[in-house]
This record gives C-alpha cells, structure tokens and sequence, in this order.
C-alpha cells in the first residue's frame, strides 16, 4: 500500500498503522526532536534512533534526556547528542547558538520534529490566567517559529527533509476550557501552512502537522486525570505515522495535517 494514496480530502487521514517502515528507514540522517525527556517525544527520538537516525535530543531537563541517551546507547542506536534548552526562556539569540553548534558538529539537518508542549489551564476563557496564556503561546508557538526560522539553513542542505509539526484535535476544532493550548494548536497548524507553501518548489523540505491522538503520557494524564490510561495508546503505538512522515516514502507529502491514529 502506498500510504500517500489515502489522504482523503481534508488531508486529515492517513492510514498509518498500516505503515510498516523499513529497518533502514533513517539510516544516516540527523534528526532533531523537541521534547525528547518525556511522553512522545522521548519515544519517537528512541524509535528514529532504532530506525538509524542519529537523533538531537532537544529539552529542558537533563537528567531525562540522558535517560534517553542511555536507551539509544544500550539499544545499539548511532549515539546521539542532548541539546539543552528551555523553550519558555530561549531568546533569538540562543536559537542561532544553536545553529551554529549543530551546523559545527553535523552539518545538516533532515529531519525536525517540534514536539513540545505546554497544556496549560483547562478553564474558561473567562479565568484563563495572561501568564499562563503566555507561556502556552510562548512554548507551543512563538518557541516553534524561532527554532524552525534559524534552522532552516541547515534543513535546506538536506536532500530531501522534513520538519514536522505537532497538532492536536482541539487546533482544528475550538473546544471550551481549552484555551491557549487550543489556540496554540490552530496557530501551529497556520504556521505549518504558511512555510509549506514557501518552501513548496523552492526547496527540498516538506512541512507537515501530525495530530498523535489521545495517548498515554503525563499530559494526558492531567488533562483527563478521571481517565483510565490503559484505555489510550502508548506513544509506541502511534509511532508508525511519525516513521512515514521522517522517512523518505512521504517524500510528495507537504501541506498536509495528518493523524497519527
Ligand atoms: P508530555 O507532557 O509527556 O511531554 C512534553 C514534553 O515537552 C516534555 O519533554 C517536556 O519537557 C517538554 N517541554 C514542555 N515545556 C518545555 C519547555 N519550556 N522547554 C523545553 N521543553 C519543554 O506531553 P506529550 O508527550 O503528551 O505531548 C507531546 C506533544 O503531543 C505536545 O505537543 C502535545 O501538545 C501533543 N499532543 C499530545 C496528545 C496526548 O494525548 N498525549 C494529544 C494531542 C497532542 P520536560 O520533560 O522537561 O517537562
């Protein structure tokens, strides 16, 4: 099966889990991941590893991202490399510190995955507090923009890249007591549009949005704390959409917002 035939019109479904990637999918490319201390950024950096990428390990917290270290490590994955950095704080400045240091160790780039996130308040609009709103827009949006902008020089020098944008339900559909984070998601899917159109025919980096679904992590979790975690996918299960959209076979693939089950 070939997975690009079944974007249906809204560009909204892709069978994925009937994707099956071959051993070599990534061998030899460099992939950076935002949030790869925990939850499905964690998982998606061990799986691009054991798929033969050489994975950037971006985020806040170091202990958890040598955690992650340590799995590609034992596992036999290409060893990767940690990035500190916090998104809330991060400046212009320290995004281009970034590409430099990675333009010395690697080079290039071919793929990136923003993963991050904040959920922030599940209240009215009403209550919503400015400086969690902030810190919402400032992690899940403004963070994006500056990474993806000083970053692209290097993606551009990939033959074939691609940079992957992580949506969800509520950033296509507004729901209440979503709030910032809703907001958030509709603007990163706006941003994902706005770039896969200028780099369409002008490049060779494909822009896409990936919506993982509900899935077993601490976000989850405190979003829906009433909720059972074993009715949900783990991060694992999902990874089969994110394997298509970093590997060359989604190649024709931009534009598009896809689901990841
Ligand atoms: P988790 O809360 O498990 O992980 C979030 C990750 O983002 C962590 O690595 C966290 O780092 C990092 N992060 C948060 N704030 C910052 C910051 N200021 N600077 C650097 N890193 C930061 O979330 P999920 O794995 O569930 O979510 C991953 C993505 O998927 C998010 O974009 C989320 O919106 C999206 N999503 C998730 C769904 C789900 O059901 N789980 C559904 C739809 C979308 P640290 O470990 O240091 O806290």
């Amino acid at each position: 099966m070939d997975p690009k035939q079944t974007l249906d019109s809204q560009g909204y479904s892709l069978d994925s889990q009937s994707y099956r990637a071959p051993k070599d999918l990534l061998a030899g490319k460099i992939i950076a991941v935002t949030g790869a201390s925990d939850g499905i950024g964690a998982v998606a950096a061990k799986t691009f590893a054991s798929y033969g990428a050489t994975v950037i390990l971006i985020g806040r917290t170091v202990p958890k991202l040598e955690q992650v270290y340590d799995a590609i490590e034992t596992a036999g994955g290409t060893q990767p490399a940690i990035y500190p950095i916090c998104l809330e704080g991060a400046s212009e400045k320290d995004y281009e510190d970034m590409h430099d240091r990675l333009e010395e160790t690697f080079g290039h780039l071919d793929g990136l995955l923003h993963n991050a996130g904040e959920l922030g308040q599940r209240t009215p609009i009403v209550s919503y507090k400015l400086a969690t709103w902030q810190k919402v827009m400032q992690v899940n949006v403004t963070a994006e923009f500056m990474m993806t902008k000083a970053l692209l020089p290097l993606l551009e020098k990939s033959d074939s890249a691609s940079l992957i944008f992580t949506t969800s339900g509520v950033g296509r559909v507004g729901k209440p007591y979503w709030g910032a984070y809703a907001v958030s998601k509709f603007a990163t899917e706006g941003l994902a549009q706005v770039l896969a159109h200028e780099l369409d025919d002008t490049s060779n980096i494909r822009v896409n949005c990936i919506n993982p679904g509900s899935t077993r992590t601490r976000m989850r979790a405190t979003a829906f704390p009433a909720e059972n975690p074993a009715t949900v996918k783990t991060p694992e299960e999902i990874m089969p959409s994110y394997l298509f959209l970093m590997g060359n076979e989604s190649e024709d693939v931009t534009g598009q917002s896809l689901n990841a089950q």
